[in-house]
């Protein structure tokens, strides 16, 4: 079969995932990762289609979150009056906005289009640059996100008859609320390498949170310190999760792909440039081959440098899932329109300048090892 990658368009006919002016989370990431790819011609309409989202049906996001919280949810995105700070909502992190719920289900549902797409068959892999809110729990908004995307996906295949998923979660943030929601569900392998909780939201993600009952050993975590660079990044990722995942044999590679690892990310710190996110981008493509049949369903996630990073990062990603070569310098139309538009300026080439050389490497070497001497017994590897 000749290989076929969807692009997952947020579409029409609902409102914008937005909350508001003030906040950092600006759907502008999103509109102008979608006019980066166009723009550099990815999307041939033949094997690299897009698509357009659809919304989760109320059904499809039970299958994650509770009745309680879809209504809390509407009611509170529609004006209605009620104690939502129970499920997380308030100034600052989570605030309410109009149509919160059908936002936040046009995301979720696009999310669901990816994985529909990959499951079926229709394509081997596909994207959703707006997908990726990790932090959403079974019943409480949290870190930005309302409804948790990636864990519904995951839910969803699980109930259209996958048997097993592997879920890797590159963002500078713990991925919390899959590792959360399937704790003790033992067909569900997450792996995340994010900042250590210690000195990031949202304080989790340690080493010894391996999941529970039968599940033991399927939630993997490793913690590299602040500073980390690119090349001991890598490295920590290419050494625990190919392993895992092959021999965990998923029906479907899922991943969120957060860039709040750059070096400008103005909310994480640690020290990471694109050419991470290149490497990060051929070990993923690698591993879904490998491991899952080819099967792999990527969603967005964290990025804050909306305009200067993001964009870059997931057309970085999307060009290596539809094995596009492209050039480093970026057309000059996209440049022009962000300045025209927005008034900033941005990079004029996908590669950044290479960062010093790092001190934390040792650090990030110990993390690993005891990452692995952690879970790697429990699959039956090698530590
Ligand atoms: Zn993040
Ligand atoms: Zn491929």
């Amino acid at each position: 079969m000749s290989e076929r990658v969807e692009l997952v368009r947020y579409g029409s006919g609902a409102p914008l995932y937005d909350h508001g002016p003030e906040h950092p989370l600006r759907p502008a990431r999103v509109f102008l990762t979608y006019l980066l790819i166009d723009d550099y011609r990815i999307v041939d309409g033949d094997t690299v289609a897009s698509v357009d989202a659809r919304s989760a049906t109320d059904e499809e996001l039970l299958l994650v979150h509770t009745e309680r919280y879809l209504e809390a949810v509407k009611g509170a995105g529609s004006g209605a009056r009620g104690s939502w700070a129970t499920f997380g909502f308030g100034p600052g992190d989570n605030p309410v906005f109009p149509r919160m719920h059908e936002a936040s289900a046009r995301v979720a549902g696009a999310s669901i289009v990816a994985a529909e797409a990959v499951l079926s068959g229709r394509a081997q892999h596909a994207f959703n640059p707006s997908g990726g809110l990790h932090h959403a729990m079974r019943e409480r908004a949290s870190g930005f996100c309302v409804y948790d995307d990636p864990a519904i996906a995951i839910a969803w295949m699980l109930d259209h008859g996958a048997s097993r998923i592997a879920y890797v979660d590159v963002d500078v943030h713990h991925g919390d609320g899959p590792q959360a929601i399937f704790y003790d569900d033992p067909r569900v392998l997450t792996i995340s390498i994010h900042q250590d909780g210690r000195t990031l939201f949202p304080g989790t993600g340690f080493i010894d949170e391996m999941g529970s009952g039968e599940a033991i050993g399927t939630k993997v975590n490793i913690p590299v310190p602040p500073s980390t660079g690119d090349d001991a990044w890598v490295a920590a990722l290419e050494e625990v999760a190919p392993p895992l995942v092959r021999s965990w044999r998923p029906d479907v590679l899922v991943t969120q792909l957060g860039c709040d690892t750059h070096t400008t990310d103005p909310l994480a710190w640690l020290d990471l440039t694109t050419d991470a996110y290149r490497r990060a981008a051929a070990l993923l493509h690698g591993l879904a081959h490998d491991a899952a049949g080819g099967r792999w369903v990527a969603t967005g996630g964290g990025g804050y440098q909306w305009a200067r990073v993001v964009p870059r990062a997931w057309t970085i990603y999307f060009a290596e899932m539809a094995g596009a070569a492209i050039p480093d310098e970026l057309p000059h139309a996209w440049v022009e329109a962000v300045r025209h538009e927005h008034r900033i300026s941005v990079p004029e080439f996908l590669s950044d300048a290479p960062m010093p050389a790092h001190d934390r490497d040792d650090a990030v070497a110990e993390v690993v090892s005891r990452v692995k001497r952690a879970v790697f017994p429990a699959h039956g590897l090698a530590v």
